[in-house]
């Protein structure tokens, strides 16, 4: 009577664990910026989205990524409300960029900042 109970546990550990594999799957981080689905179970901004030294911004209509220089960064950022010190790392997510905006539409921006370490 030991054989079949032991075969039958061993068939419930494997079912055991591929449900915990599709979880885990479930569970992965995505870059908060483009939605590129990444290793681990942790939110993070890819390396497309984000530069540690400069500002990037991201237009989520179009797919468009933009390089910005300080100063337009910091103008731009400024025209929305926010004053930040340090724009190395910046991420601007838009939801229209000055190439796919109408003329009737508003923009909603976030902002995010690469971390290190
Ligand atoms: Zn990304
Ligand atoms: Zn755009």
């Amino acid at each position: 009577m030991t054989v079949p109970g032991t075969a039958h546990n061993l068939c419930d550990v494997r079912r055991n664990t591929s449900a915990l594999r599709r979880h885990e799957q479930a569970e992965r981080g995505h870059c908060v910026v483009c939605g590129t689905i990444g290793t681990s179970e942790h939110d993070f901004i890819c390396a497309d989205c984000g530069d540690p030294l400069g500002t990037m911004l991201y237009c989520t209509a179009c797919g468009r990524r933009l390089a910005l220089d300080p100063a337009t960064a910091d103008a731009f950022l400024r025209d929305n409300g926010y004053d930040l010190d340090n724009l190395s790392g910046v991420v601007m997510k838009v939801t229209r960029c000055s190439r796919c905006m109408a003329d009737d539409e508003t923009v909603d921006l976030s902002i995010y900042r690469l971390r290190f370490g």
